[in-house]
């Protein structure tokens, strides 16, 4: 990467962290030692969960807390088509199906209105979801009060995928303290907010998922005799209740956590300051910015803007490889799901969630990390300004 290049995101990565890496590869455990549960202590104290099991992404946090809600064939599991793939295939790991629910142009996340009305149509037909993943797009949390409601009615149960949600706040609880759902999973991949280089995880105060979770994370097998079928043998003894993964995530993981962790609240405080600025300086550019929520504060993962084709007479398409040209690592938010070749194979059609094709088709996630300077910031604002006024 050129040293003038600013991607769309980027790790923060402190000698305290490589200081609790080489810590960890002087002691006696490179996994399944005393770090990860020390990580999974300090995240489900932050998240004001009791408990979170860390695993080794959170494609595999996704797929742990729905075969722990026991997702099978035959079930149906709804979310957000503005999402990455790993929120949809988590019930098609299960033998699952999976369907999507369209999202709110203004935030990005899935639309509480959309949601009731397709949860009475399912009614109706008598093929209601079992479990329901709302995306805390860009970091801001979904209505999670409201889908709980329907969840109470409905009875389906509630995973939040808050991978890009750690650190934020919805009405003054923590992203992941549960309070509206069965479970929030999280991701720490470099780019998010917080990172173990690979890893995931899965907060919950529930103790028979939390047991689950983290029996399934590993091979499904069970050390407590307390828990055994057959009587143990000795103290060699363990015994596979299940089938399960090894989804684990290591020491050596664990220890970039834990030594992450500490600094989410500053990483969360200066990626507002710099979306806060960004408001500022795009405010009157035609470029539409997303609605914020003002029950949530958002961990600010993206900053994605609505490009405006008609009032600058460039194509979105243009913009991005001008941005991309002038070494601004844009990107786009998503593709929808149900347009991607593999769902279209599923039976999914273009048209079909509006919304979440218009998002997509006037979208361009600018960088936004912590780290990114003033100056940084400038010459994305510059670059994207300078193209609408060329035009108008
Ligand atoms: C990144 C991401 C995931 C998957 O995270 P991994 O840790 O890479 O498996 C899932 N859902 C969303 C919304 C994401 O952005």
């Amino acid at each position: 990467m050129s040293r003038s290049f600013i991607p769309y995101g980027r790790q923060d990565i402190a000698d305290s962290d490589i200081d609790a890496v080489v810590t960890v590869l002087k002691s006696d455990w490179l996994t399944q030692g005393p770090t990860t549960p020390r990580f999974e202590a300090l995240l489900a104290d932050k998240c004001g969960a009791k408990y979170a099991v860390a695993v080794s992404n959170a494609t595999a946090a996704l797929h742990t807390a729905c075969i722990a809600m026991d997702l099978a064939p035959g079930d149906i599991l709804w979310t957000s088509p503005n999402t990455f793939v790993a929120s949809a295939n988590c019930a098609l790991y299960c033998g699952a199906s999976v369907d999507f629910v369209d999202i709110d142009l203004d935030t990005g996340n899935m639309s509480v209105a959309a949601l009731a009305e397709k949860l009475e149509t399912a009614y109706r037909a008598g093929i209601l979801p079992k479990i329901v993943v709302p995306v805390h797009f860009s970091g801001q949390s979904c209505d999670m009060e409201a889908i709980k409601a329907l969840s109470e009615r409905y009875g389906f149960r509630i995973i939040e995928d808050a991978a890009h949600a750690v650190g934020g706040y919805y009405r003054n609880g923590p992203v992941g303290d549960c309070r509206y759902s069965d479970a929030t999973v999280f991701s720490f991949h470099p780019v998010k907010i917080i990172t173990t280089g690979e890893g995931g995880a899965v907060t919950t105060n529930d103790p028979g998922l939390a047991a689950r979770i983290a029996r399934l994370r590993s091979h499904g097998s069970i050390r407590d005799p307390a828990l055994m079928r057959k009587r143990s043998e000795g103290a060699w003894y363990y015994e596979i209740a299940e089938l399960g993964w090894n989804y684990r995530m290591s020491d050596v993981q664990a220890a970039i956590g834990c030594s992450q962790i500490e600094r989410l609240d500053e990483y969360v405080a200066s990626r507002t300051a710099l979306a806060d600025r960004y408001d500022r300086l795009l405010a009157g550019s035609g470029l539409s910015l997303l609605h914020r929520d003002r029950q949530c504060r958002s961990a600010w993962h993206l900053y994605p803007v609505g490009w405006n084709e008609a009032a600058s007479g460039v194509t979105r398409a243009e913009a991005f490889a001008s941005m991309r040209e002038a070494g601004i690592g844009v990107q786009v938010h998503y593709i929808p799901l149900h347009l991607q070749p593999y769902f279209s194979d599923l039976g999914f059609r273009q048209g079909e969630y509006p919304n979440a094709e218009s998002h997509y088709a006037r979208s361009i996630t600018i960088p936004l990390f912590a780290g990114l300077s003033e100056d940084q910031q400038d010459k994305v604002v510059g670059e994207l300004l300078k193209m609408i006024r060329k035009y108008k």
